[in-house]
């Protein structure tokens, strides 16, 4: 078997339940060279141009999991050119059999088109493109070492066009950026160009970037359709002594996700929103999802579905089908005992019954739940 990076157990969280069928992941590389002024990742001397070898090798398949390629480091660096690490992980589970969601901002993907068919041929891959703005300028500023947005689309199109499942992010979403009609026109784009899904994730503030991201941002000034809106929902001087990251407000989140919501979902797609998952607009079905966890949405869904209020024993051996770990298992209880499982959701405590029971509700828990979730993303 090809020599390819550990694979990491995901960490487990309520933000991550609500959002990710994420299990499983690998790094290709330490460091990015695509310096994205936004990127979360980002730290002194780990990116920019110092791109390494992720160490260590593949110990023991993951079992019945996803293997996300490119959560935390681009899997398409230049120096893949040489190196081919990607392209031995691709390579190795074609060989084993194993599904892969891959994430990239990357073209050089393209080079794998070989793989990635075989891949797809068995309903084993999905290939995600990040864009976060179709202009190409702004985008020349805050992703300077990433290919342009125009690029990236034309490989997805060409992928889907080959039959290899593609999909999109917009990671993150930056308010100002675009305006309502443009965002509306990406999301319709997206699916002209073959994409069934768009993964949005409003912008997170760090103190570690956020500095240069803001001097950045004033830099394309001119270029974006609103630099005040962008200024209103992100401070230069914001408050990190709360917590590692904070985002904006739900008001001015869903000025942008909700164009980018209409134009998928008018076109046909599915709009997955991972900070406000009431958002989203249907299940993940088919594709690589038959192998995933279910998210919180799923989970919701599946208790809108039963006949009656349903319990813990009722729901644990559905659970059980997607073969979590133990840990997660417990992690689940818990937050199905406090509630805060299915807080933004349509499912309710059932208070009919003394037993915790959740229920099918009309009701949506907003505008509260908009802030609940928006602080647990800030804590
Ligand atoms: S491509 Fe991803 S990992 Fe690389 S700099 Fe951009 S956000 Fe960070």
């Amino acid at each position: 078997m090809p020599d390819i990076p550990r694979v990491y157990e995901f960490q487990t969280s309520i933000e991550t339940l609500r959002a990710h069928h994420w299990r499983c992941y690998v790094d290709s590389y330490r460091g990015c060279e695509f310096e994205c002024q936004y990127c979360l990742y980002k730290g002194p001397g780990k990116y920019g141009r110092h791109v390494m070898r992720a160490p260590g090798s593949v110990e023991a398949r993951p079992d019945f999991a996803i293997l996300d390629i490119g959560t935390t480091t681009d899997p398409y660096q230049p120096i893949e050119t040489q190196e081919r690490v990607t392209r031995g992980i691709l390579e190795a589970a074609r060989e084993i059999g194993l599904p892969l969601f891959l994430l990239t901002r990357g073209t050089l993907v393209h080079r794998d088109v070989d793989v990635l068919r075989d891949l797809a041929a068995e309903g084993l891959v999905e290939v995600s493109f990040s864009i976060i703005t179709p202009n190409e300028r702004i985008a020349s500023v805050l992703e300077p070492g990433a290919p342009p947005p125009s690029e990236r689309l034309r490989v997805a199109e060409e992928f889907a066009s080959l039959g290899i499942p593609v999909s999109f992010h917009v990671a993150p979403v930056i308010p100002g950026l675009d305006s309502e009609q443009e965002l509306e026109r990406l999301g319709a784009r997206f699916v002209e160009a073959g994409g069934r899904h768009l993964f949005a994730a409003m912008l997170g503030g760090r103190k570690g970037f956020w500095n240069t991201f803001y001097d950045a941002m004033e830099a394309v000034a001119h270029e974006a359709h609103s630099i005040e809106t962008f200024r209103a929902a992100y401070a230069r001087d914001m408050d990190f002594s709360k917590g590692a990251a904070d985002t904006c407000d739900s008001d001015q989140a869903r000025e942008v996700l909700l164009p980018l919501r209409d134009g998928i979902a008018g076109a046909g797609g599915t709009f997955v929103s991972e900070n406000y998952p009431y958002l989203t607009t249907g299940p993940l079905e088919g594709w690589i999802y038959r192998w995933k966890l279910p998210t919180v949405y799923d989970m919701t869904a599946w208790v809108r579905d039963q006949d009656e209020p349903v319990s813990w024993d009722d729901f644990l051996p559905w659970y059980l089908e997607f073969r979590p770990g133990l840990a997660l298992v417990e992690l689940v209880r818990g937050l199905w005992e406090s509630g805060e499982l299915f807080l933004g959701t349509y499912v309710a405590r059932d208070d009919t019954s003394d037993e915790l029971r959740y229920t099918s509700s009309d009701e949506v828990l907003e505008p509260a739940s908009h802030t609940l979730v928006a602080k647990r993303i800030a804590a």
